[in-house]
């Protein structure tokens, strides 16, 4: 039964069960109206009180600025992939549209006159200087960097770091800053890119990059990171992002939203059809409408059917949290996180004739514990797979990608479960 069950999977990950009793209840019947959440309207007063609350749980735990929006997509973290594309290059052309038209104009001429030449010149602008800075520490920000360079063109990406190199090929570790090569400041980069925890490799930011720091909020660089395995987990400061996103499925609730977080300013005023005939004239993809944040923003997420269920289980866990951890907030997961993390690794270490943690001791990651077991021996990893399953500890088996073990360390494992673990790894080292 569930109580004899540790799950450590990387997403879908475990919920509070707590939460899960209450949600049988919410979809037979929610709030005594004989009809259950999934059913009831996505535009219906319950439906947008589910929602004011979700954002309201968000805001608090992560102490989130007046000046940024919440937005709740569909399309998973991949769809995010793609959306802040479309949506900060499209950023990116606004601004230079309007300086060209600025400079253009003070040279005098006629309307269609200054058409022409804002055109030609956003072209050559496009061409030279639109850049979109990708950090490659592992699978998802890869994935992500292929997607930009997918829609717009390789030639308009910079990765400015690929941490394969000079790591044998492998992910596992983040160099230094100063080897970094990030589009100059001026005139800067569309975006910089990063996912701030890596899934499938174990490698997280231990911190915000130093050199993404804003020195003035002129030439502050547009940060985007990618949060969906480590979001609500740790302290963020949320002003130094452009936009955070996260799929809802390891820390905050199940697959089927996302959330996004992303600075108001960067949501113009101009309607996604006006913009769209000079995007093309360009060159440059015009999005779905779904995935378009300003359209998203202005509609308060409800601009198609919202699954309000999904955003539901993640206020409740959310609001759970908040009742946890009282005033501390974030901190005091951030607090519990660092103590299972801290056990997970503290084993592993010990017995390090038997294990080996793949990732750089400095980028491990506290939520995904990814390791080795007897060098990577095939039947020697299947045991240990098979001893922890009988002791109830699963979904320990590591991405397909890249083999191995994965204790996935979310907010709703429990520190019995991490304890439990704890006591199988020594077991198991004994034994061998
Ligand atoms: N980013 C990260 C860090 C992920 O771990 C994942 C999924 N595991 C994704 C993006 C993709 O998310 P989705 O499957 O929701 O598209």
């Amino acid at each position: 039964s569930r109580s004899d069950i540790h799950y450590f999977g990387a997403g879908p990950a475990p919920l509070p069960t707590a939460v899960l009793e209450r949600a049988s209840q919410a979809l037979l019947n929610y709030n005594d109206k004989g009809i259950g959440l999934c059913e009831i309207s996505h535009r219906s007063p319950e439906a947008n009180q589910i929602l004011t609350d979700a954002k309201v749980s968000l805001t608090n735990l992560l102490d989130i600025p007046d000046d940024y929006e919440i937005l709740f997509l569909q399309a998973g973290g991949s769809g995010e992939f793609s959306a802040v594309v479309y949506h900060m290059v499209s950023v990116w052309v606004e601004k230079r549209r309007k300086r060209a038209e600025q400079e253009t104009k003070s040279e005098g001429g006629s309307e269609q006159d200054l058409e022409a030449k804002v055109l030609e010149r956003l072209r050559k602008e496009v061409k030279e200087e639109l850049r979109l800075d990708y950090l490659v520490s592992g699978s998802w920000s890869l994935k992500a960097s292929q997607e930009a360079a997918r829609l717009i063109g390789p030639e308009h990406i910079n990765v400015a770091f690929d941490a394969r190199k000079a790591n044998e090929g492998k992910f596992g570790r983040i160099p230094p800053e100063s080897e970094w090569k990030l589009t100059p400041r001026k005139p800067g980069a569309a975006l910089t890119y990063f996912c701030d925890n890596e899934t499938v490799d174990g490698v997280e930011f231990p911190s915000f990059p130093q050199c993404l720091e804003a020195d003035s909020e002129e030439d502050a660089p547009l940060v985007i990171a990618d949060m969906s395995s480590n979001f609500i987990s740790r302290k963020v400061d949320v002003k130094k992002y452009a936009a955070i996103f996260g799929g809802a499925q390891k820390n905050v609730g199940n697959a089927g939203v996302t959330i996004v977080i992303v600075r108001k300013s960067l949501l113009p005023p101009t309607s996604p059809l006006a913009a769209s005939p000079l995007l093309r004239s360009l060159n440059l993809p015009v999005g779905p409408i779904v995935l378009d944040w300003p359209t998203i923003a202005k509609n308060n997420s409800l601009y198609n059917t919202l699954p309000i269920f999904d955003v539901w289980i993640a206020g409740q866990v959310m609001s759970g949290l908040m009742e946890t951890y009282g005033d501390k907030r974030i901190s005091g997961q951030q607090e519990v996180s660092d103590q299972k993390a801290k056990l997970l690794y503290g084993a592993l270490d010990k017995d390090s004739q038997v294990y080996h943690v793949v990732p750089d001791k400095s980028v491990r990651s506290r939520m995904n514990i990814c390791f080795r077991v007897h060098g990577g021996d095939s039947e020697k990893e299947k045991e240990f797979l098979a001893g922890a399953e009988k002791r109830g500890l699963t979904g320990l088996k590591g991405h397909r990608s890249v083999g191995g073990m994965r204790a996935s360390n979310y907010n709703a494992v429990s520190l019995e479960g991490v304890e439990k673990l704890v006591r199988y790894l020594e077991d198991y080292a004994q034994g061998s």
